[in-house]
């Protein structure tokens, strides 16, 4: 089997606008990725974006990848991601570029799947069929406020959630805070408004209540806020700072050891993560299969995880693609942590398949049992959401 052409496949649809600390997002897009061959059989992967221009990943995947893996046998994925990886080294290795590369992996796993009549899953050696996940939401957004979070939380509970996320540090008069650098920050909040959002979460969640502030604070605001946070009961703090600053999230930890740090779902790339590993930057790792590297990269990434007695809980914020690959993914990982489970509106995750995800009374999610991801994408959902 050879492989005959890598396709890029743009989708989008508007929502409602949302905020998290530093970013509004207007509309849900992914960048869905197709491996044909001469067999017939195609595998599906998306390649995560965080909103950077779906022309250029796609471009990315066309023109870049693409003349590297004609002609290859797709079962070969490491060869493939070698020769992606090795191809674009000097203006890749990170960004949409590794974003793409992911998304081409996650396709050959699929067709992989298919071909030897697995789900990715059992090729990865995994041994669960079902997942655990926590509830991420909590976003701002116009007129939410602090009983409409409330509210939200309180859904989460009722669907079989224990656990969940929220954001926070959308906070321009905190010093320092980068918002400045943005211009006027829509349904921004101050710091005292952004302690009542976490102590009406703490309220609502029955189990553990992590925040993320999207990097948005500096090492020396994030040691200030973690005792504040530890006494309103948070017990997981997401990338509170740039994942640059090794020195600062180590400081953190020692600092502040009743909180658990997790991070971060911007890195990229096994060497990056394990960077932050061997700084004792983290006490969780969360990377994304469609933006870190791939199921392939992502299981080097949990076996460094592993090595250094730190677990991993999977950053999933994508489509429907995106979150087959991450069930299938966690059914193998070491030091399984809850995967993240996306609950703002998102056709592209919920509207995109023939049969919808299912996840038991616990919101554990079932790993699909079919061939390759195990999900079969409706054409007509394609056709609506396509750009
Ligand atoms: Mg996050």
């Amino acid at each position: 089997m050879k492989i005959t052409a890598v396709k890029g496949i743009g989708l989008r649809c508007a929502c409602e606008p949302i905020h998290d600390a530093l970013s509004t997002s207007r509309a849900r897009q992914a960048l869905l990725v197709v491996v044909e061959t001469d067999a017939g059989l195609c595998g599906v992967g998306e390649a995560f974006t965080y909103g950077a221009p779906l022309a250029a990943a796609k471009a990315v995947v066309e023109e870049q990848l693409a003349p590297r893996l004609v002609g290859r046998d797709p079962l070969q994925i490491s060869e493939a991601w070698d020769a992606m990886h090795w191809g674009t080294l000097a203006s890749g290795r990170r960004g949409i570029t590794l974003g793409a590369v992911s998304g081409v992996d996650i396709a050959l796993w699929d067709l992989r799947g298919k071909a030897e009549h697995k789900p990715v899953s059992a090729l990865l050696g995994g041994t669960r069929d079902r997942i655990p996940s926590y509830a991420s939401g909590g976003f701002y957004a116009p007129g939410k406020d602090t009983d409409a979070l409330r509210r939200e939380l309180e859904g989460y509970m009722r669907m079989g959630y224990r656990d969940a996320k929220i954001k926070i540090g959308r906070t321009p008069r905190l010093p320092g805070s980068p918002l400045c650098a943005l211009g006027p920050a829509e349904d921004a909040v101050t710091p005292d408004e952004d302690w009542k959002r976490v102590e009406a979460a703490r309220e609502a969640v029955d189990g553990w209540l992590a925040v993320d502030t999207n990097a948005s604070w500096d090492a020396d605001t994030a040691l200030q806020n973690a005792p504040e946070l530890v006494r309103l009961g948070v017990s997981r703090l997401e990338e509170p700072i740039p994942f640059e600053d090794l020195e600062g999230f180590a400081r953190l930890r020692r600092a502040c050891p009743q909180l658990l740090v997790m991070g971060c779902e911007t890195q990229q790339g096994e060497a990056g993560f394990s960077a932050m590993l061997d700084a004792g930057a983290l006490d969780i790792v969360q990377p994304d299969a469609g933006w870190a590297g791939g199921i392939t990269e992502c299981v080097r990434i949990g076996r460094a995880a592993a090595a250094h007695g730190c677990g991993v809980s999977l950053h999933c914020f994508g489509s429907a693609v995106l979150f087959a690959a991450s069930l299938h993914l966690c059914a193998a990982l070491p030091g399984l942590e809850p995967l993240e489970s996306e609950e703002n509106p998102n056709p592209l995750k919920t509207a995109l398949t023939r049969v919808p995800f299912e996840a038991d009374g616990h919101m554990n999610w079932l790993v699909p049992q079919g061939d390759g991801l195990g999900i079969e994408l409706d054409p007509a959902a394609l056709e609506t959401f396509a750009v």
